[in-house]
């Protein structure tokens, strides 16, 4: 008898979902649809324009549950090209049995279009859980460029994008105002910061890798990207360039158009010239979202001279937590698209986001599990973003007290902010797992503590309590292993 592997690796052939299954779009040409144009301006922003795309067939209640969590909830508001939403219930007409189960149980709605009863009503947000939850603001040295790690930046050119995600990070910066979340703005014309932008890398010599991100890149306007891109291409000290766009994915229509493709040529061709390496990073949580539209968009990319197109999703609950559904994933971009997959960040603690995001318990499991499965070059880290630190690979924890779901990590380097924190580099730094995942004892206890003013020092005399306990018995385990044998 054998025992079958974990996994069985298909190779699967791409599909664009049948667009025209959607009453709204029921007399979409193919034209209409490779259109970028037609895309952007049949975007769904609203409760009501859902309705008019699905047509009848969907039940009422998914429609009052997403205007309640439009209401109560969410951090982001609504946005979604007809590509993205097409890749939701694939294969499920609207008017079928069954099809609002099928929507409420579709991997991309969970995350791309929210309910109010996806959330969690026990602890909707973790206590610790803030807006600006890696305090990119606080390592801003011009308005939108963070430096955190020491050769590296990230400048947020604008604050939009073409498609908005329920989980966005970036939820205080990014995107139209929710009435739970009024956006910060940013102060200074964007002309007026793209300059700082490039001032202070002229003068940090340090830096040599840029993400430029947003937002999205594929909302500003290509004549400002490329300009921006060639005029980091002339500061020496650059030498790699990362171009951060969810698009290709949710908008390939953006990337496949003439004139964006002939710009991204000429600085694939300065690149070169200069040896600098542009990149694109894209961000695909599930492997319904890769079609062929996808798979051309990266081939045109790749074909102006882009060396890579990597994957940097975000590990979700309900939409990808789990080995087969991260596995083929990796597999659909890698096969399908070209695309590498690299990272998949935890989700970050943010308000509202306890019912997606896994403790670093699970996210050490799924990384165990999904290794050996992929080409090493392709197999991609899962990471904790970890307030003040940055991405750790989450088997890199220095101590963790799973009761309370208090991990502790330590890094190697100062961010910005740091440069005369003689202590930086000693003090470990704690990130919280959601609390319903923990022990009943470690949930009593944050039922107890939550509302303490000295909530913090509670948090660590309980933690150092816990690691304590936890040493003690591990103490004795080898002890009563030694009786019985
Ligand atoms: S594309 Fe990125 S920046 Fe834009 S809403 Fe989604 S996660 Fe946020």
């Amino acid at each position: 008898m054998t025992s079958a592997q974990p996994y069985l690796y298909r190779g699967r052939e791409l599909v664009e979902p049948d667009w025209t299954r959607f009453a709204g779009w029921r007399d979409a040409s193919r034209a209409d649809w490779e259109s970028v144009q037609w895309q952007r301006a049949h975007c769904v922003k609203n409760v009501s324009q859902l309705r008019d795309v699905l047509g009848d067939g969907i039940d009422e209640r998914f429609y009052a549950d997403l205007g309640r969590d439009q209401a109560e909830r969410a951090t982001m508001s609504m946005l979604l090209p007809p590509q993205m939403l097409n890749t939701m219930m694939p294969g499920v007409a609207p008017s079928n049995a069954g099809a609002t189960e099928a929507f409420y149980a579709d991997p991309v709605r969970r995350y791309m279009l929210p309910v109010f009863s996806d959330r969690r009503t026990d602890w909707p947000s973790h206590p610790y859980a803030t807006r600006d939850s890696l305090h990119e603001h606080d390592m801003w040295v011009a308005e939108g460029l963070t430096h955190r790690y020491p050769t590296k930046v990230l400048a947020e050119l604008l604050p939009t994008c073409p498609q908005y995600c329920g989980h966005c990070t970036r939820m205080d910066l990014v995107g139209n105002s929710t009435p739970q979340v009024v956006k910060l703005k940013f102060g200074a014309k964007p002309v007026d910061r793209y300059d700082a932008m490039i001032d202070y890398l002229r003068r940090t010599p340090e830096v040599r890798d840029v993400v430029v991100s947003g937002g999205d890149v594929a909302n500003m306007p290509f004549k400002n990207l490329e300009a921006f891109i060639a005029r980091l291409l002339e500061i020496d000290n650059i030498r790699d360039i990362r171009l951060a766009t969810k698009a290709l994915m949710g908008l390939p229509q953006h990337w496949l158009q003439d004139d964006v493709r002939a710009g991204m040529e000429r600085l694939g061709t300065t690149a070169r010239d200069r040896g600098v390496q542009i990149a694109i990073h894209t961000h695909v949580n599930h492997a319904n979202s890769i079609t062929p539209l996808v798979a051309k968009a990266t081939r045109a990319m790749l074909d102006t001279g882009v060396r890579d197109v990597r994957n940097q999703g975000v590990l979700m609950e309900g939409v990808n937590a789990d080995p087969h559904q991260l596995l083929d994933l990796c597999f659909a971009l890698l096969d399908g698209a070209e695309i590498l997959p690299y990272y998949f960040y935890m989700c970050d603690m943010i308000p509202f986001s306890e019912h997606w995001r896994v403790s670093v318990d699970k996210a050490q499991q799924l990384q165990h599990a999904i290794m050996g499965y992929l080409p090493g070059f392709a197999t991609p880290r899962i990471v904790c973003d970890v307030p003040f630190v940055g991405k750790r690979w989450v088997h890199q924890l220095a101590d963790y007290d799973r009761e309370h779901g208090i991990s502790y990590w330590t890094k190697n380097y100062r961010t910005s902010i740091e440069a005369d924190d003689v202590d930086a580099l000693e003090r470990t730094y704690a990130y919280y797992d959601p609390i319903h995942t923990l022990p009943e004892a470690g949930q009593g206890w944050w039922r107890r503590h939550a509302g303490d003013d000295d909530f913090t020092a509670a948090a660590a005399v309980a933690a150092k309590a816990s690691r304590q306990a936890a040493l003690t018995q591990a103490d004795q385990v080898p002890v009563a292993r030694a009786v019985h044998a």
